[in-house]
């Protein structure tokens, strides 16, 4: 019987006595069925590490170990460890690393795989508290992940996989979106969960572009635009810029002839502004010397 069968679940919960954290985002998966489709979303096959964020009592862990050369699943919650070695334990490609993903040395992790040169993909059902944060913290970890699937809040995998000029665009789709392609690959049912959380959940797959969408001068500054762009969604791109550099008559100046370099209108609102234009803008800004 799979670890994620109901009636195997609750009997593993039962024996260790293990009640949920809220303030760890624990919702365990349920469902073999959705488990199945996660791992076949990922690709994986034996040519692949995993790196997991949050096993919990190892139900996606297990489907992933049948497919993956290795997985490595960090876990911030000591008391799953005990149930991590019963469910998982008969696994030799499977290594449970009990830490805060967010402090983890991603980079230094990664060589302690078998096969340190194998692609590694990140599948995982998160803990949705801290979903921009971790996706934040694999981004800027200097390891060249090839893909990211992973179960999140659908209002934020909306968010991230959205498109310019729809309500969902902001800084943290062009923040995934430069480095990775995404898209939303299914919709998951509240009622796959233990306990059941009060959102839906979505299936992201985040693919790594071979190079970024664009190609800009700095991007740290790239990055530092997108964001003062979205800062007041209400407020035109002149007003948030305004607010990120100052209201000199200097920087109006400059910002008028940034604006006009890239071809992009005072008025506009930065969710109309796609991610090349961003891009153009931010290289605007700094010839002018703004920064
Ligand atoms: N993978 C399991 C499943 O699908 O049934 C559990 C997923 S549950 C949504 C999230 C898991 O992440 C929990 O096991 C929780 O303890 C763990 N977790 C929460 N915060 C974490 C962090 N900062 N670092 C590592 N694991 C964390």
């Amino acid at each position: 019987m799979r670890i994620s069968d109901m009636t195997r679940t609750r009997a593993i919960l039962e024996r260790h006595g293990f009640t949920f954290k809220k303030s760890f985002g624990q919702n365990f998966l349920t469902d073999g069925n959705i488990l199945a489709k996660i791992v076949e979303t990922a690709e994986i096959d034996e040519k692949v590490n995993v790196i997991e964020i949050g096993p919990g009592i190892g139900a996606l862990t297990e489907f992933l170990a049948e497919k993956a050369a290795e997985v490595m699943a960090f876990e911030i919650d000591d008391r799953l460890l005990p149930i991590l070695s019963e469910t998982l334990g008969h696994f030799d490609n499977v290594r449970v690393v009990n830490e805060d993903i967010l402090k983890a040395d991603l980079k230094s992790r990664i060589n302690e795989f078998k096969q340190p040169d194998l692609p590694i993909k990140v599948v995982a059902n998160l803990p949705y508290y801290i979903t921009t944060p971790i996706l934040m913290h694999l981004l800027e970890s200097g390891v060249a992940f090839s893909e990211f699937v992973v179960m999140m809040q659908k209002e934020v995998a909306d968010r991230i996989s959205a498109h310019p000029k729809t309500k969902a665009y902001g800084s943290l789709s062009i923040a995934v979106q430069y480095f990775m392609e995404a898209k939303v690959a299914f919709i998951v049912p509240r009622t796959v969960f233990v306990p059941a959380p009060n959102v839906d959940s979505a299936i992201l797959k985040m693919t790594r572009r071979a190079e970024p969408l664009v190609f800009v001068k700095d991007e740290d500054f790239f990055f530092k635009v997108t964001k003062a762009a979205f800062a007041q969604r209400r407020k035109t791109l002149w007003n948030n810029l305004l607010a990120l550099f100052g209201k000199s008559d200097e920087v109006k100046e400059k910002l008028t002839q940034a604006l006009k370099k890239a071809g992009i209108a005072a008025t506009a609102r930065g969710e109309a502004l796609s991610i090349e234009e961003f891009g153009c803008l931010a290289d605007a800004l700094l010839e002018q010397g703004l920064s």
